[in-house]
């Protein structure tokens, strides 16, 4: 195999595509990206039957902002017979010699990927008694998945995925249901943030009833509505009215103050900022709470109404390097575009 297949949201190809191929080339690759607006996806090609597989491992699915999964891939099969989708992808798989544990069956995140839905799972059954017979389908097979990805009828991309380098997640995407009692829809990309950016047993340890924290930008108060949800305090900036309800529970101090100017009257453990605003005037004010050391926990979005939305965020994360080492921390730094996200990013800083 010698391409790396990125599923990311419609419309964000070529911003993922400028992502690989800058981190491809630090790392020394030969190759060159392959991306058509508004599919859903991308692949990056290795020059020369390079295998794809110690690149792929190389970039880390933890340090990377836009694909919502990463796969070692083979060439696209094509025009296959619609009568017959089996053969082709079973010949493929015995030729490998990969084995795997699981099959997935992979869609793009488009109208027309979901037209697809139904195919994959017709031909589940067929496909893992076919991989089992011929010992490509096993119960220990190192953690690898195969996953099909259909981009029409008669036309998919097998690839395979790694333990610990991959999205656990259907098509990479982590759905998460609304609460009903939440004050926005915004509350979802904090609450997936952290699942992202905080391991589930590290949740009782850093987000704990003790905590307070800041909201900045925080009306009508989605963000602000997970946090009083773990039990923190929280201080809520913002010129707008936050939800009645959220207000009565006692754990929130609003204040119509601007968040440029706000400074908290304690250290806090966490701040949170939803703002709309340039990215980069959103990561300085981060930098300057972090460098002061008001918080050590920062999570906020980065919106990107933009073109050359990696670039932009590239720059927004070195700012940030730059506040950190310039106030001689160490800190661990993470960004992704999320599902719930837009038009936006949303970055985790921690200092250690
Ligand atoms: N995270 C919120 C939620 O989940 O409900 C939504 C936040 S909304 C996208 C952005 C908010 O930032 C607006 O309510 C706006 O009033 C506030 N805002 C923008 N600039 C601000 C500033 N300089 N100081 C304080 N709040 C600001």
């Amino acid at each position: 195999a010698s391409e790396i297949l990125l599923y990311c949201r419609a419309g964000f190809e070529a911003d993922l595509a400028a992502e690989i191929a800058k981190k491809a080339a630090v790392l020394g690759a030969n190759g060159y990206p392959i991306a058509a607006p508004g599919t859903g996806f991308i692949r990056y090609i290795l020059a020369d039957h390079q295998p794809a597989h110690t690149l792929q491992k190389q970039l880390s699915f933890e340090t990377l902002v836009f694909p919502r999964q990463t796969l070692v891939a083979f060439p696209p099969l094509a025009n296959m017979d619609r009568e017959d989708r089996i053969s082709p992808v079973m010949a493929l798989i015995r030729e490998s010699g990969w084995s795997f544990e699981h099959i997935c069956q992979d869609i793009p995140d488009t109208n027309d990927g979901k037209a697809l839905t139904g195919l994959g799972k017709s031909i589940q059954k067929a496909l893992e008694s076919a991989s089992r017979k011929c010992g490509a389908l096993r119960r220990k097979a190192g953690k690898r998945w195969l996953h099909l990805f259909w981009t029409a009828g008669d036309q998919v991309q097998v690839a395979i995925s790694f333990p610990g380098n991959r999205s656990e997640y259907a098509n990479g995407i982590r759905h998460l249901r609304f609460p009903h009692d939440a004050p926005s829809r915004s509350t979802l990309k904090l609450e997936e943030a952290w699942h992202t950016f905080i391991a589930p047993d590290q949740w009782d340890v850093l987000l704990d009833e003790n905590m307070w924290a800041a909201d900045l930008g925080a009306a009508p108060g989605g963000w602000t509505w997970q946090l009083v949800k773990r039990g923190m305090g929280v201080y809520a900036i913002d010129n707008g009215p936050m939800q009645a309800s959220l207000m009565n529970t006692g754990q929130v101090e609003h204040l119509r103050e601007d968040a440029y100017s706000w400074k908290p009257p304690h250290t806090l453990d966490w701040l949170v900022c939803d703002m709309v605003d340039q990215p980069a005037r959103v990561a300085r004010l981060m930098g300057t709470w972090l460098e002061n050391g008001w918080t050590r926990r920062a999570i906020f979005n980065l919106k990107l109404p933009m073109k050359q939305r990696w670039q932009e965020v590239e720059h927004c994360l070195d700012l940030l390097h730059h506040c950190v080492e310039k106030a001689g921390f160490r800190a661990h730094i993470r960004c992704r575009h999320l599902y719930h996200d837009r038009e936006e990013v949303t970055v985790y800083v921690a200092i250690v």
